[in-house]
């Protein structure tokens, strides 16, 4: 009998925010929260194409899922377990962490938690704050992560944006005060800063080739996993357009949308992906 050759590739980490395109933070100013019930929903169908897309190259990724969302489309939930992927959680409302106060952060998690828990039939461990909404100001945060019965988070971009980030974050994976392991999204080191280089809008923006460098020089050179993120309304061209956002915002936003699928399925083949609390087994404890 032939064997395959063994595939030695460095495993990384893939994570998809599960939120729809009016939630995303840089839109909240036009769409109130009391619209989102009455906005066209295309969560099903984009996350429907995102399993497609990883079944097709045998990886597995982590869904950081919206309470709110799993709420209303349960299958998305059940869908996603049901396909040996990691569901944890992305909060219930999408609120910044860095606007919220401990007592509404925990429940914000707690409801997210006991939604996904209920619905999917596994237990939760993992939570991403929506816009990376954990730093300097708000490191209590991992305390309340930890309380609600979360193992790792993965909110802290060791980098400078104008919407968040810590420039002087660890740049891989560190175990905070409160016990829970934060591990943050990729960034390269150049000249004595830290680069985003994990997916958003970068992935869009720059040409392919850039990111594919990128994920190559972390995993040789500073020999970790990269941890890479992206959106399902980021593979939905045909998304309702928010006519009243700002020019900033609607190009990060709707920047080569129609090339996101084809730039996916390239970097689903070059590397090997796998969830995130597989990946990060060993400084989980599991
Ligand atoms: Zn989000």
């Amino acid at each position: 009998m032939k064997h395959a050759p063994m595939d030695t590739r460095p495993i990384n980490a893939m994570s998809i925010d599960v939120e729809d395109y009016f939630q995303v933070a840089a839109f909240a100013p036009y769409i109130e929260r009391h619209r989102w019930d009455s906005m066209e929903c295309r969560v099903e169908r984009n996350v429907a194409l995102i399993l497609e897309l990883l079944d097709r190259h045998a990886a597995k990724a982590t869904f950081f899922t919206l309470g709110w969302i799993a709420e209303r489309y349960p299958a998305v939930v059940t869908e996603i377990v049901a396909r040996g992927h990691e569901l944890a959680s992305h909060g219930y409302a999408h609120l910044r962490a860095s606007e919220q106060t401990p007592e509404s952060l925990r429940e914000d998690l707690a409801v997210a938690k006991r939604l996904l828990e209920d619905l999917g039939g596994v237990a939760i461990t993992g939570y991403r704050a929506p816009s990376f909404s954990i730093g300097e100001g708000n490191l209590w945060a991992h305390d309340v992560i930890a309380e609600t019965g979360h193992r790792y988070s993965s909110s802290v971009y060791p980098i400078a944006h104008d919407h968040y980030g810590m420039p002087d974050a660890p740049r891989f994976a560190w175990r905070t005060g409160s016990g829970v392991v934060e591990i943050p999204p990729s960034s390269l080191r150049v000249l004595g800063r830290n680069l985003p280089a994990s997916g958003g809008g970068y992935f869009r923006l720059l040409p392919y080739p850039v990111s594919r460098w990128s994920i190559e020089r972390i995993n040789r050179r500073d020999r970790e996993p990269c941890i890479f993120y992206f959106h399902p309304w980021e593979v939905d061209p045909q998304q309702p357009r928010i006519a009243q956002a700002g020019a900033r915002s609607k190009f990060r936003h709707y920047l080569n949308l129609d090339r996101m699928a084809a730039r996916l399925d390239r970097l689903l083949a070059d590397f090997r992906w796998d969830r995130v609390d597989r990946v990060f087994a060993g400084r989980l404890g599991n």
